[in-house]
């Protein structure tokens, strides 16, 4: 659509929020527009004035989790045609570079939303191909702009997207995602850090593995796998087991309670050279496997969790926000002296600063000593912005249990 024919709408800020969008941030939230009935369409500009009518930055309706839609520019004459986001894409990739060169690499985020001043949508490298996630109809308006710039930027063979919002917003539509190009083969090969994985780009919302780990799975094999036994919990398709096997753990197992999550762990285990027969990958609930593993009197060397932000079971309901210090606890049950627990979360509505208070409070609760060997947020290619924090999603502490 050409930018000229966008309609445009003035939102009104409350004066207690007009200060945070004169500092930069980025989210048009619900709570701080007065006249949000006032947008329609989705996709149409939106300019944010203060209530004595002060420009505040210009951007796009787009209706995703608590927001509706993003500024993209402090600029009040900006056109959002083609050679914007050419730009964006152009920055986007020089943050990027050392990536680009990597030949031990072949798969990373290559534009993170707003992060990279564009918030709504994602790209993600795959040796060759790209997949884009559009979180929202607004900024999904937006894409023949975004194609015809990814087409003057870069060379890539394929494209795919995801569509990442439904009319209650949110959630993944199904739907065929490839775009344009040539498909790309089922399984796609990539590569991170030398490791192999296969990966699916027309196999629903996710592609089968989630970029933002690859420092942590790295420290995983470089730094603490040789000699161990190592639990991964919540495994999906085995990515920190196979980094395990890889640094020369003594065994892995996997627990998660998706069907998909043996033959795809099996799978990432076999394009690496190992024989999953020498591993040990179980189909089941991860909280039903924590009272198996103590009342057997397991214990592990490692233990590995990362859980969704939220997971609903059939028996158990799991919130990160509520619910890590208990899942602490189930790992130090049945944790090694000295043994390691990875402790990681996801979840957006919480900092590091809290997460650590979980995991104390879990060390705590169980009369334990621990030190902390390790922390993480995301990695670079997943662009994060100061004025943004929620952006910044990724925790992750790797603890020994002392005595
Ligand atoms: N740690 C993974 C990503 C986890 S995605 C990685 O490194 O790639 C979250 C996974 O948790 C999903 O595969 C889902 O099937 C699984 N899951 C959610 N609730 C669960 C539960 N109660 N028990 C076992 N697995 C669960």
């Amino acid at each position: 659509m050409d930018d000229g024919m966008r309609q445009e709408t003035t939102l009104r800020v409350k004066n207690k929020f007009s200060k945070q969008y004169r500092n930069g941030y980025p989210l048009i939230t619900k709570e701080a527009i007065i006249n949000g009935k006032d947008l329609k369409e989705e996709g149409v500009l939106v300019k944010l004035v203060d209530e004595s009518n002060q420009f505040l930055g210009k951007g796009y309706y787009g209706n995703q989790n608590k927001g509706y839609g993003w500024i993209v520019t402090n600029n009040e004459n900006e056109e959002f045609d083609t050679r914007f986001f050419v730009r964006k894409l152009q920055q986007a990739l020089g943050k990027r570079e050392f990536l680009l060169k990597d030949n031990s690499t072949t798969a990373y985020r290559l534009f993170n939303g707003e992060g990279d001043g564009i918030g709504g949508f994602t790209i993600e490298y795959f040796d060759g191909y790209l997949v884009i996630n559009w979180y929202s109809e607004g900024i999904y308006t937006f894409k023949e702009e975004v194609l015809a710039a990814i087409g003057e930027v870069l060379d890539v063979k394929g494209i795919y997207e995801k569509k990442r919002f439904n009319t209650d917003g949110g959630t993944y539509v199904e739907d065929d995602d490839f775009v344009s190009g040539e498909k790309a083969p089922e399984p796609h090969l990539i590569k991170e850090n030398d490791v192999n994985f296969a990966v699916y780009l027309n196999d629903g919302a996710m592609v089968g593995i989630f970029l933002d780990q690859r420092e942590v799975r790295k420290t995983i094999r470089d730094k603490y796998a040789k000699g161990k036994t190592v639990l991964n919990t919540f495994s999906y398709t085995g990515a920190f087991s196979v980094y395990a096997a890889l640094g020369g753990a003594a065994k892995t197992t996997s627990v998660d309670l998706a069907n998909r999550s043996l033959p795809k762990t099996t799978e990432q285990f076999n394009v690496n050279g190992i024989d999953e027969k020498t591993q040990s990958i179980l189909v089941e609930e991860v909280f039903h496997f924590f009272k198996y593993a103590k009342r057997k009197g397991l214990k592990y060397d490692m233990v590995i969790m990362d859980p969704p932000s939220f997971a609903r079971s059939k028996k158990v309901t799991f919130r990160a926000a509520k619910d890590y210090t208990s899942l602490v606890s189930d790992a130090i049950a049945i944790t090694e002296h000295d043994g390691i627990i990875v402790a990681s979360t996801n979840c957006s509505t919480f900092g590091m600063d809290k997460f650590k208070g979980f995991i104390d409070q879990a060390f705590k609760d169980n009369k334990k000593k621990y030190k902390i060997l390790e922390e993480f947020s995301l990695p670079s290619d997943f662009a994060t912005i100061k004025q943004f924090k929620e952006g910044n999603y990724l925790k992750v502490v790797f603890v020994q249990m002392l005595g």
